[in-house]
């Protein structure tokens, strides 16, 4: 299995190439390709990304069948289950860089923002579980200038919500914490630009471990 750098590096190119409309010939799904893959997986990167249908994990990083484990939730979010899919593909693949994939214009951080701002009575208690999930990193926001252009409001949300879940997958198992000061496991926070296509990670704290 590769280091969690060399991951890095594979996705930061493989996102250079789809911003350049150069594709990887090897990562273009096909049948034939699929029937080629090891019958175990050995996923380069796990990706904690928004369900939101422009941010597809496999196409902005230019990776094939077999290349990520992705887990997708409105708005990024952390919750159990997240940490449990994590943990499944660490610890089973040996994987070893985590990404959470936010991105600009994130519906669920406007929702969050909007719910916030001016609460509604007859929310869903599903989409709240997820509202309550983002509330705690964006809040605080309100409180500042960003209250009065709703643009920047955002952008510093969108942000905030990947540092949140970033950490809490840094801090919010024991097997992965474990795994982050002994074995190389790295997760990091990044931004996609539906303006321009680029990943920024934005929230790369370097690992001080032997990995
Ligand atoms: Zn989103």
């Amino acid at each position: 299995m590769i280091s969690a750098l060399q991951a890095l590096d594979e996705l930061r190119n493989g996102n250079r190439r789809f911003v350049s409309d150069i594709r990887n010939s090897n990562a273009l799904p096909t049948h034939a390709r699929s029937t080629s893959l090891p019958i175990g997986q050995e996923p380069l990167a796990i990706i904690l990304g928004c369900s939101d249908a422009r941010v597809p994990a496999e196409i902005v990083f230019d990776q094939g069948l077999g290349d990520l484990f992705v887990i997708r939730v409105a708005g990024n979010i952390v919750a159990p289950s997240q940490i449990g899919s994590v943990e499944f593909a660490v610890e089973r693949f040996g994987t070893r860089l985590v990404v959470v994939l936010g991105h600009s214009q994130c519906g669920a951080i406007h929702a969050t923002l909007e719910e916030l701002q001016r609460p509604t009575e007859n929310q869903s208690r599903n989409l709240r579980s997820i509202v309550n999930r983002v509330r705690p990193s964006v809040e605080g926001l309100l409180e500042t200038e960003l209250k009065n252009d709703f643009d920047a409001l955002v952008h510093h949300a969108v942000r905030a919500n990947i540092r949140a879940s970033a950490n809490q997958l840094r801090h919010g198992s024991e097997i992965l914490e474990t795994l982050i000061e002994k074995d190389g496991l790295l997760v990091v926070g990044a931004e996609y630009s539906l303006e321009t296509g680029v990943v920024d990670f934005f929230d790369v704290q370097p690992t001080t471990s032997n990995g």
